[in-house]
């Protein structure tokens, strides 16, 4: 299996993305790699090494997870000095929900050269189907099982001014609308399942109403669950008027407009009109 590729690889660790569902979606410089690289480090054998059948490759896999011991992970790091590693996880980018980060830190601290070849992450396919906003957003991974506990963890991000993306499971997809609904009250969601497969489909709108339909149509495979951000609060025009006089202190009109305007979602012109009339 020498290729002019096993030759030109040089030593390091290369995180590969691989696809979420679809295999088209594997990148040219991903198949590159994997040919190239002496090992991979994966997840589970049995599903990279369907994905390194449908490419043709047959390479040595050694499992990898976060919960490996020290010498193990070690072990792969001393490999990383004089050949090339690849990390995969089962599927999507390495390390978002996934296991790798304590590998890069350790390669890293260990001096060894690491490169990372972008491919998909669901969490990015769902944002940008979602119609939600999307310049300002937080990937916030799985929310906890017990529903004390996911409740408090949508409290702490009730403030967060940004749309807010965890990865969902079909059986716990209705009761995390609920608790949205409870605890994060009057914002739309979204929800996009079976991304790049036969039955994608994303449903956007209101928390229980999509809850409701996914009672009577239990949802099947994989899901992301996007939160809106906070909806300007309805403030009085004495409240923006103190907002805006309190940034006046330390800002330039069009500086405080633009900041109160990312707090309330009020349109930044209008409040710097009204800055300048405060000023
Ligand atoms: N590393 C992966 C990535 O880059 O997206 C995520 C791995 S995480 C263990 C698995 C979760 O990702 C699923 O429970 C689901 O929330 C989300 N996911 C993965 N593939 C998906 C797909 N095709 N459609 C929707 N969600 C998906």
């Amino acid at each position: 299996m020498t290729s002019h590729m096993d030759q030109t690889l040089r030593p390091g660790l290369y995180i590969v993305a691989t696809p979420i569902g679809n295999l088209g979606d594997i990148t040219l410089r991903a198949i590159e790699v994997l040919r190239g690289v002496s090992v991979i480090a994966c997840e589970d054998s049995r599903i990279t090494g369907k994905l390194l059948n449908h490419l043709q490759i047959s390479k040595r896999m050694i499992r990898y997870d976060d919960h490996a011991s020290e010498r193990d992970r070690n072990a792969l790091i001393e490999r990383m000095h004089s050949e090339a590693v690849a990390l995969v996880s089962d599927a999507g980018t390495p390390l978002v929900s996934d296991p790798g980060f304590r590998l890069v830190k350790a390669a890293r601290e260990a001096g060894v050269e690491i490169t990372s070849l972008p491919g998909p992450a669901a969490a990015i396919v769902a944002l940008t189907l979602s119609g939600l906003p999307s310049d300002r957003f937080l990937f916030a991974g799985f929310l906890p099982n017990k529903a004390k506990a996911r409740g408090d963890a949508l409290i702490d991000l009730a403030d967060v001014p940004a749309t807010l993306v965890f990865y969902e499971t079909a059986p716990r997809i209705v009761d995390a609308l609920r608790a949205v609904a409870q605890f994060l009250p009057g914002r739309e969601v979204a929800v996009a399942r079976e991304l790049t497969k036969k039955f994608e489909e994303c449903r956007s709108g209101d928390p229980l109403d999509i809850a409701g339909h996914y009672e009577s149509h239990p949802a099947k495979g994989e899901i992301v669950l996007m939160v809106g951000p906070p909806v300007a609060k309805t403030l009085s025009e004495a409240d923006v008027d103190a907002l805006l006089r309190n940034e006046l202190a330390s800002l330039k009109p069009s500086q405080a407009a633009a900041k109160v305007a990312r707090e309330t979602g009020i349109d930044r012109k209008v409040l710097y009109t009204k800055a300048l009339s405060l000023k």
